[in-house]
């Protein structure tokens, strides 16, 4: 088991957006997942990205369940390869969010997005999948998702500086 760090808010790791998995079935893109399922674990989060283990690489995991944060219902662990958001309710919610990245400053935000997404992603063996996701996982999914393309959450959150 390898934890890593994570990576803090206003490191440009963070920043940078992700570049597409050629490889999905290779050693690296195994490694990479088995450290965000750990490192996720070990953290006690409901999602990570790559980039907040410093890998520039378009992957992140979600497994909703109970934590020291917040008690929500179980969902099986998920992993999501070269994932794209490909259609967004046009209704919109307000959920409280926190970030593995802004961990430290033990920051939580009402953050507006839409109430439902459909994303189309890879899994760890290579299969493409389709799901459709709305409550908490619809909205780690987006924001692990922005990660991917270097947006921290307290960039669309009314109660921080921009
Ligand atoms: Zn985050």
């Amino acid at each position: 088991m390898i934890i890593k760090e994570i990576i803090q808010i206003g490191n440009p790791i963070l920043n940078r957006r992700s570049k597409i998995v050629a490889n999905i079935n290779s050693e690296e893109t195994r490694r990479v997942i088995k450290n965000l399922i750990d490192s996720m674990r070990f953290h006690d989060l409901i999602g990570i990205a790559a980039s907040q283990i410093g890998e520039k690489l378009r992957i992140f995991v979600t497994e909703v369940r109970k934590t020291k944060y917040s008690n929500l219902k179980k969902d099986q662990l998920r992993v999501y390869i070269n994932p794209e958001i490909i259609w967004s309710s046009k209704k919109e919610i307000t959920i409280n969010e926190g970030c593995g990245s802004v961990a430290y400053a033990k920051l939580f935000s009402p953050i507006k997005r839409p109430g439902k997404i459909v994303i189309e992603a890879f899994d760890e063996n290579g299969d493409k999948f389709s799901l459709a996701a709305d409550g908490m996982l619809g909205r780690v999914i987006q924001h692990e998702y922005d990660h991917l393309n270097g947006v921290e959450f307290t960039e669309k959150s009314p109660i921080c500086e921009k």
